[in-house]
């Protein structure tokens, strides 16, 4: 019923930032590894069906960035057309969780309608969130933007896993943030799993060194659990949600360097020469 043939999964990066491991694994000095400098990558995720538009996350808002001394270059309306998407044609939102770099940016689309789980939604509306180790991770009039689309039924507030138009799969995780979704959009080439902030770098999977930023450990395991077994199926890929690495586990998408195509492998170098012909 999909018709997926003509799916497009992008990945758009509009901001990089130098760190280091221990800002961003969860108690570093466990492992007894220097401290070596890395780099985060943020990115927002397109899905396009043809006139549909589908975004994941939405970056942080050239303010919030600014105020947070982050060097960006794009926001979603600015990148869209680039990739010759009409902003006008995203009818959904997945907002994957409510952190500030994600959030940014909402009121591009005031047409659409977001999705976000209940257990985000809940959390972030309340006394909770405003404590320190949590507040600092939200913007306050991007948590009232969520709640005035609430008020005008623009919202759809999903438990659990929940399927979207095209078949494509919400998974509410938590562990990062108490209701973290993950999206699994299934592609003529096989399927995409965005993990968004479920998985920051791969290393968290690949080497189970949880993140720093955590609500709840034991469901930032079972998440990595979870999206390794994904991983392992045929056909399928995992799309961590800050990782340098995307860009080269996956191919460039003709607009430019910063712009991923999630539904291809990274072109292999070629062969050295070998002399003949
Ligand atoms: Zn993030």
């Amino acid at each position: 019923m999909t018709g997926n043939g003509a799916r497009e999964v992008l990945a758009i990066r509009y901001c990089t930032r130098a760190t280091n491991r221990a800002e961003n694994y969860l108690n570093q000095h466990l492992y007894g590894e220097p401290n070596t400098d890395i780099q985060m990558d943020y990115y927002f995720w397109v899905i396009r069906d043809g006139a549909r538009t589908t975004l994941v996350d939405t970056g942080f808002s050239p303010a919030a960035g600014d105020r947070r001394r982050r060097a960006w270059w794009t926001t979603p309306a600015d990148a869209l057309p680039t990739v010759g998407i009409d902003p006008a044609s995203v009818d959904a939102i997945v907002v994957s969780h409510a952190h500030w770099d994600h959030t940014g940016n909402l009121h591009q689309f005031p047409q659409a309608q977001i999705v976000i789980s209940q257990a985000e939604y809940d959390f972030w509306t309340s006394p909770m969130a405003r404590r320190s180790q949590f507040v600092t991770h939200a913007e306050a009039d991007e948590i009232a933007y969520l709640q005035r689309a609430d008020a005008e039924r623009r919202l759809t507030l999903i438990t659990g896993q929940h399927t979207l138009a095209g078949d494509v799969e919400l998974i509410e995780v938590g562990g990062h943030t108490p209701g973290q979704l993950v999206v699994s959009v299934p592609t003529a080439t096989g399927t995409v799993v965005l993990a968004s902030d479920a998985v920051h770098f791969y290393e968290e999977v690949e080497r189970d060194r949880p993140f720093a930023i955590v609500t709840d450990l034991p469901a930032m395991y079972r998440a990595y659990d979870l999206l390794a077994g994904l991983a392992a199926r045929p056909g399928t890929s995992l799309v961590a949600g800050h990782d340098p690495l995307v860009r080269t586990r996956f191919a460039q998408h003709p607009a430019g360097p910063d712009v991923t195509d999630l539904t291809a492998p990274a072109k292999a170098s070629p062969a050295p020469a070998t002399g003949s012909p």
